[in-house]
């Protein structure tokens, strides 16, 4: 038998893309190589943009965000010269961010497309994809008119598609975070930015009991190498707790490596083969955006695919690159400027002081002009 579209992956991309089909009355499989506990225990994300929310609610998907999710209306930045606040919901479109972390929202994602009567296998690892065949680790195979990537930027489809020549553009900011989940409150209202001689530090709030952090630390670095206590010092000083209080500390539950590095496909998909989310472009988490274009660009697509499928309408798809790529690039060179406003270069030699010096002129230019504001506010929390 053949479905009309088998989704490789069950991240936010995959789980939007399926609920939207089955909505559409298309018949999808998700394929998925990791177990259920894997998947709904996978903490990354957190940050929706209002773009993003509207999506989901619209589509019946935001009830657990709307309930469960807290709104987020301003940044803390810090650095040699002081601290100060930007409430973004005033400049710009005056919009705001939910926190709701990944996790919770793939696990909503999850239980919407059971209830809707979809059809998901966990543990089943795809190892090839070709013309309508998926071909699992297990010698399993399944047929579809179409296959959607959804299975992030590791992923077997996007090895399909750039094998049959999509070219890729990509950029490697040179930089790493050591990503750190800590079982601690949060200790600023919201998102707080450290500028530091030593290197960049950032705190995320998520809920009240769990706030994620980040460390720049040089390429190659082995998280076994930061202990507990090595974190915390490190964030102290990066924070400069001594003049601005210390940090609600607790185990550290996660931490990982993460090299920021960014790739966008020309085209996201052909034929038969269409991609949303991570496969189809990484974006650096300096500006908070992949989980958001995972959710638009599985929203986009899903009614492409299923005007294909009814009645053989390929418009959809014919435009679907058109449709996403401006706001997939929109979303790169914001993120782009914030890494350079994040990322200073450490040590003391004259050209480290001379980026340094530039650093603060931009971030000194944010605090001051209202213009700068406004345009912030409207990259940070659009989509
Ligand atoms: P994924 O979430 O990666 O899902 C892909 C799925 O495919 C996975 O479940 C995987 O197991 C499965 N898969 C892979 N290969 C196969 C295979 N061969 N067969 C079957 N299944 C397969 N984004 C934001 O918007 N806001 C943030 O605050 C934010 N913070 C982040 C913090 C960190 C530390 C990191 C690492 C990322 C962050 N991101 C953030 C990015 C965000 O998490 C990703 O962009 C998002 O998960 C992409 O969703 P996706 O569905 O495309 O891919």
């Amino acid at each position: 038998a053949q479905v009309g579209v088998a989704i490789v992956g069950a991240g936010p991309a995959g789980l939007v893309l399926g609920n939207l089909l089955l909505d559409r009355g298309v018949d999808c499989v998700v394929l998925e190589r990791r177990e259920r506990a894997a998947v709904v225990g996978r903490a990354r994300a957190g940050f929706l943009a209002p773009g993003a929310v509207e999506t989901l609610t619209r589509n019946g998907l935001g009830d657990g965000l709307l309930e469960r999710g807290r709104t987020h209306r301003t940044c803390r930045f810090r650095g040699e010269h002081g601290e100060f606040t930007l409430d973004y919901s005033r400049a710009g479109r005056r919009e705001a961010h939910t926190v709701y972390p990944q996790q919770d929202l793939v696990r909503d994602l999850l239980s919407a497309f059971v209830e809707r009567g979809g059809d998901i296998r966990f543990a089943a690892p795809v190892r090839e994809v070709t013309r309508g065949t998926v071909r699992l680790h297990d010698g399993g195979e399944v047929r579809a008119r179409y296959v959607a990537g959804c299975d992030g930027h590791r992923g077997v489809t996007r090895a399909a598609l750039t094998a049959r020549g999509t070219r890729t553009a990509r950029w490697d900011h040179g930089v790493t975070w050591l990503a750190v989940l800590a079982a601690a409150g949060p200790s600023m209202p919201a998102v707080g930015y450290a500028l530091h001689e030593r290197g960049f530090a950032g705190h995320m709030a998520r809920t009240d009991t769990v706030t994620r952090y980040y460390l720049q630390v040089p390429r190659g670095t082995d998280p076994a190498d930061w202990s507990d206590d090595r974190i915390w010092t490190e964030l102290a000083t990066r924070m400069r707790t001594a003049e601005h209080g210390p940090l609600r500390t607790g185990a550290v539950l996660e931490r990982a490596a993460v090299d920021l590095r960014c790739d966008v496909l020309e085209r996201p998909g052909a034929d038969r083969l269409w991609l949303a989310g991570d496969a189809a472009g990484l974006i650096s988490p300096s500006a908070a955006k992949g989980a958001n274009l995972a959710v638009v660009q599985a929203a986009t697509l899903a009614p492409a695919l299923a005007a294909a499928l009814a009645h053989g309408d390929s418009k959809g798809l014919d435009r679907y690159a058109d449709d996403c790529l401006p706001r997939v690039w929109r979303a790169h060179e914001f993120s782009h400027w914030m890494s350079g406003l994040l990322h200073g270069p450490v040590g003391h030699t004259p050209e480290a002081r001379y980026g340094r010096a530039l650093q603060y002129a931009r971030l000194e230019s944010l605090r001051t002009s209202r213009a700068h504001q406004d345009h912030f506010a409207e990259s940070y929390t659009g989509i």
